[in-house]
């Protein structure tokens, strides 16, 4: 039997601010029907305007992954998709009564409890895969990316900042469900104290804190309760990758090598890989291999500050 696709069970929601806008919004994900994808709707704006998580609609890659529609836009979409991508779910709708994701503690894992709390449901249709039959790679200013055919979904990245608290970082991993929940998830967004002040004083960062961030000083990180792995910043950086990568709209069979990327030259790999239509073909997943992951390592605690649930 083939491996169908999934959507969430119930309707459910979070609260919390915006990392860069600081702006306080609600998010509710909902069901949502076979191959519609993941779909985001504005709820503050009229009329309704529906923008699809695909790479048509991706408007500025600055910062966060921003995605939009005439001039309706929403902004930091990354971690909540790349949850979509680490738990199965294949299509549901996101409503958002502001113009960015919330933050929530700075990592995937509040949104791998709120798809918890929502339950997966299955589908009737086959869950179909994006299968890379040729290497395409992308570089820009010294990052590359890289995709290249593989039996299954992997990332390897590299990072290298002139730093002493994060240097030189490489983290490899095939990406399941297990290893995305207990090994990426919880990995959080990280700045620098310098850049933040400057980011603040062009009107960005306003919402990050030590709540939703590790904030990196001269010598140390300032977060009191210090890193969640002690290579949490390679490990957030996979973490967007996965998310910007889910924008193809399918889980994709192939491996990743990333030296030095960021959302901009994720997104560039994304329309390279579409434009050359040699390099990949959709396959069907032929065995049901696709298990609802365990969840047991997301703490309640963990979200407990930065998560609102009714
Ligand atoms: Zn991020």
């Amino acid at each position: 039997m083939s491996g169908v696709q999934h959507t969430i069970k119930r309707p459910a929601r979070a609260v919390g601010i915006g990392l860069h806008s600081g702006e306080k919004v609600a998010l509710t994900i909902r069901p949502a029907p076979e191959d519609m994808g993941i779909v985001f709707v504005r709820t503050d704006i009229r009329p309704r305007t529906w923008i699809p998580a695909k790479p048509d609609f991706v408007v500025d890659t600055r910062f966060a992954t921003t995605i939009g529609s005439g001039k309706v836009t929403i902004s930091t979409i990354e971690h909540l998709m790349a949850a979509f991508s680490g738990a199965g779910i294949d299509n549901a709708m996101v409503e958002i009564d502001g113009p960015e994701v919330p933050v929530m503690d700075g990592s995937a894992g509040p949104f791998m409890s709120l798809i918890k709390k929502a339950g997966l449901k299955s589908q009737r249709r086959c869950r179909t895969f994006l299968e890379v039959l040729e290497r395409v790679s992308v570089s820009n200013q010294g990052s590359t990316l890289s995709i290249e055919p593989s039996s299954h979904f992997s990332i390897n990245f590299e990072i290298d900042f002139d730093h002493p608290v994060i240097s030189r970082q490489v983290f490899s991993q095939k990406v399941t469900p297990r290893t995305f929940t207990k090994r990426i998830a919880k990995a959080r967004t990280f700045g620098f104290l310098k850049e933040i002040e400057l980011m603040r004083k062009n009107g960005l960062a306003r919402g990050g804190s030590l709540e939703n961030a590790v904030v990196v000083g001269e010598t140390s990180v300032l977060n009191a309760e210090g890193l969640r792995f002690s290579d949490e910043f390679v490990r957030h950086k996979v973490l967007d990758l996965i998310g910007d990568i889910y924008l193809l709209g399918r889980p994709v069979k192939g491996r990743l090598n990333a030296y030095k990327s960021g959302h901009r030259l994720h997104h560039l790999l994304v329309q390279e890989l579409l434009k050359r239509r040699y390099a990949w073909r959709v396959v069907e997943e032929r065995e049901d291999k696709w298990k609802v992951p365990s969840w047991g390592t997301i703490r309640e605690k963990d979200i407990a500050a930065a998560v609102n649930l009714p």
